[in-house]
Parts: C-alpha cells; sequence; structure tokens
C-alpha cells in the first residue's frame, strides 16, 4: 500500500497561522510588534531570495522585519558591528545571519557574536549547549520543524528506533539530540558508517539529511516505516520529474510503496523551516519581554 504523504506545506500553514494570532496577542499586552533582523552579506542571489522570503513571511504574520544588508567585501568587524547594534536594539528580538557567507568571513565566530536570546536560527554555542542538556532554549528551525511534523502525523516517538542519516550541526546533530529528548532510541549515521542499508533498515523512523539525490531506496527501508526526507538536491526538472528540478536524499516512488508516511521533495520539510523560525522569533520576543518585566521589578524593588 503506497505511503501517506506527510504535508509539510499544510503543516507549516497551520503553524503560520498559529504564530500570526499568538503575535497579535503578543501586541495586545505589550503594545509593539516582535521583530526579526534579517542579515545578508554579498549578493547570494539564492540567499537574497531566502531572505526576502522570510521578510515577507515575517510581515505576513505581524513580525516586524528588519533588512539588513552588507557589500561582499565586508571585513569580520563590519558583521560583527551590525549584529552587535541589532543584539543592543530593543526592536529586535531575533537575529538572522544568512549564511553562507563570502569566502572571507568566519561563519561560526560570527553566528556566535549573535546573542543566545536572539539566536532564532538555535545555532549559537549557548542554543547548542542547552539543547544537548535537554534544558529549555531555541532550537535550529529545521530540525525543530521536523518534530513538528511527527507529532502532526501522530508518530510515536517513544521507544522507537530512529535513524539519522547525515550529522552536520545545522540538522543532523540536533535532530538526533531531539529525538532523544522525546526518548526514541537514536542511530546517528554519516560518510563513515558501515552497511548504511543495513543500519536504516531497522528504523520505524529514517530521516535523511545528506544532500545526494535519491541516495536512500528500498533497501534502506523497513516495511512501515515513517520517512522524513530533508534533502534539497537540485537536478534538471526532466529528471526530477518536476518544474522545480528538487530532489530529495530518498528515492520517493521506490520508498513510498514500502514506508507507511513519507514527506515530498518539494513541499515536505522545506516549508517547515521558515514556519519555525516565525516561531522562535515570537518565543524569543515572548522570553525577552518576561526579561524586561523582571529586570523592571527588580528595579522597583530596590529603589
Ligand atoms: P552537510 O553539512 O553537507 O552534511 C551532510 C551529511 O551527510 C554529513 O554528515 C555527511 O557525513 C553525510 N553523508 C554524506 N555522504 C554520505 C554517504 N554516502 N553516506 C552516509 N552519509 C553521508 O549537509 P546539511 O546542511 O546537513 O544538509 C543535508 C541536506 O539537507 C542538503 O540537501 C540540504 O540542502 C538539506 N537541508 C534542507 C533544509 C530545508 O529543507 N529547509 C535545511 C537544512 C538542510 P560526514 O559528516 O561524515 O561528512
Amino acid at each position: 500500500m503506497a505511503a501517506t504523504i506527510i504535508d509539510g506545506k499544510a503543516i507549516a500553514a497551520r503553524v503560520r497561522g498559529e504564530v500570526a494570532e499568538q503575535t497579535r496577542s503578543f501586541i495586545d499586552r505589550h503594545g509593539r510588534r516582535p521583530g526579526l533582523a534579517t542579515v545578508l552579506v554579498g549578493g547570494d542571489p539564492a540567499s537574497a531570495v531566502y531572505v526576502e522570503a522570510k521578510q515577507r513571511a515575517s510581515r505576513e504574520v505581524g513580525i516586524e522585519p528588519f533588512d539588513r544588508r552588507l557589500g561582499a567585501e565586508s571585513s569580520f568587524e563590519a558583521v560583527a558591528e551590525e549584529l552587535e547594534r541589532l543584539n543592543n536594539d530593543p526592536a529586535v528580538n531575533g537575529i538572522l545571519l544568512q549564511l553562507p557567507l563570502p569566502a572571507q568571513l568566519d561563519p561560526t565566530a560570527l553566528t556566535g557574536m549573535i546573542i543566545a536570546e536572539k539566536d532564532v536560527d538555535g545555532l549559537t554555542t549557548t542554543n547548542a549547549g542547552l539543547l544537548a542538556l535537554g534544558s529549555p532554549g531555541l532550537r535550529p528551525c529545521t530540525p525543530a520543524g521536523v518534530m513538528v511534523m511527527l507529532e502532526d502525523a501522530g508518530v510515536a516517538l517513544e521507544g522507537a528506533e530512529a535513524v539519522v542519516v547525515g550529522r552536520s550541526n545545522l540538522f543532523g546533530k540536533p535532530m538526533a539530540q531531539l529525538l532523544l529528548g522525546a526518548n526514541a532510541t537514536v542511530t546517528s549515521c554519516h560518510s563513515r558508517t558501515r552497511d548504511l542499508a543495513g543500519v536504516c533498515a531497522r528504523a520505524d523512523i529514517l530521516i535523511a539529511a545528506i544532500g545526494r539525490p535519491r541516495m536512500l531506496g528500498a533497501a534502506h527501508v523497513k516495511q512501515g516505516a515513517v520517512v522524513i526526507d530533508v534533502g534539497m538536491n537540485r537536478i534538471t526538472p526532466e529528471e526530477a520529474g518536476n518544474k522545480s528540478g528538487l530532489v530529495g536524499d530518498v528515492d520517493h516512488a521506490a520508498v513510498a510503496e514500502i514506508a507507511s508516511a513519507i514527506t515530498p521533495v518539494p513541499g515536505g520539510v522545506g516549508p517547515m523551516t521558515i514556519a519555525m523560525l516565525l516561531k522562535n522569533t515570537l518565543q524569543a520576543a515572548h522570553y525577552q519581554a518576561e526579561l524586561e518585566n523582571m529586570f523592571e521589578e527588580m528595579g522597583r524593588e530596590r529603589s
């Protein structure tokens, strides 16, 4: 029987709707809009498209977008100064430094300059550490989006065998930690994993984030498994069989015959990332408002 399709577009639309509603309540309560700043360095056309999509999505849910652009030749100091200004701007609750950066700039060092409570990408050492400790914090958007999709699809995680292929800091590692936090039994695979097909075929939940078109096929999937395809690979529209030329890391047609549920590419995990960015921005705004209140009350008590 063909797998159920987990519709990322529909789930993302629901999350955005919830964020829009909660943003209205935030504005009623605090008399200001939450703010999200995007920082784009250089003119990479794909990055510009992503940034514009984030700006538009912010506006749609009532979050105020701040669009900061720096030239491709910008120095480390110039980008650091911009991040510092945004760190100190009370109208900005979330900061997103669009990656990749031009070659002369160190992305880890610059991302690390964003203060943890405004790190809506969840990529700073502090937020990565909080996730590793299982403590509350801002979570990376794409793996957090996958958790929402699994919940929406009614997938039971407790005690389940989950296999994550890929161990990047952006996705694979935080994904494995989120699943562990939900009491799944988690295996992380990577380029040196022996018998990848054998390990994957144990999975009740198989998550692929490799960056290789259609690499995981029928031999990697257990009958009835839930398959989440994070891969975004561009091939020709003819090869892909769709207009965008986008395919995932999973051979969708073959695996859909075996899996119980599967995400499509496009229209699966992709749309969740921006939805979760908006959710993180609202979470950051709430946290900062609580901090402000706390400091105000302490100030009153002291006087
Ligand atoms: P990445 O940093 O390049 O990591 C790729 C991972 O795959 C690495 O851990 C690598 O192992 C592993 N790998 C490579 N070849 C392998 C093989 N033959 N067998 C097993 N593992 C292998 O990529 P990423 O940033 O995590 O992204 C992965 C994919 O997800 C990309 O297609 C990306 O576009 C997509 N993605 C989509 C979204 C979204 O939808 N919004 C967000 C993030 C990523 P080693 O560590 O050993 O090198």
